[in-house]
């Protein structure tokens, strides 16, 4: 990897907290944040702090703990949204927008309201 690439990479920035975001959940291994522009409410990002590229790229052990985590923030989000469902997305190569690997969390809902801000979601999960 040429050094510069991980030096601009938002989220990078976002895990060292250069960059804002609304975390959701942190470990030594991870952090989860809220979408900046989410395709439904709680939609939540998973990033290893380490900057692995993509799926071809990250180690199985970490990958397997984000999985882990994916499961520990669907529960939050159930017990703070009543979610009903969660689709899981990660997008590589042409697909993917952010060159740090990231999971997708996208939750579901039998009644979904209208998209609320992002501000608001981070309230409600923290209630
Ligand atoms: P990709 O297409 O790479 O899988 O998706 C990248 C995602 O990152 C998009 O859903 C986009 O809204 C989100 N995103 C991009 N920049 C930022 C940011 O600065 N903060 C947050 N919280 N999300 C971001
Ligand atoms: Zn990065």
């Amino acid at each position: 990897m040429n050094m510069g690439d991980k030096m601009e990479c938002i989220f990078c920035k976002i895990v060292n907290g250069e960059i804002p975001s609304y975390i959701v959940y942190e470990d030594e291994i991870v952090k989860a944040f809220l979408d900046v522009n989410p395709d439904v409410n709680g939609h939540t990002l998973i990033v290893p702090k380490k900057h692995y590229k993509d799926l071809f790229d990250i180690d199985n052990d970490t990958l397997i703990h984000i999985m882990e985590i994916a499961k520990k923030i669907d529960k939050l989000l159930k017990d703070k949204l009543n979610t009903d469902g969660l689709t899981l997305v990660q997008n590589n190569g042409l697909k993917q927008e952010v060159k740090h690997f990231h999971l997708h969390l996208k939750p579901g809902y039998k009644n979904e309201g209208k998209l609320l801000p992002v501000e608001e979601i981070y309230k409600k999960i923290n209630e």
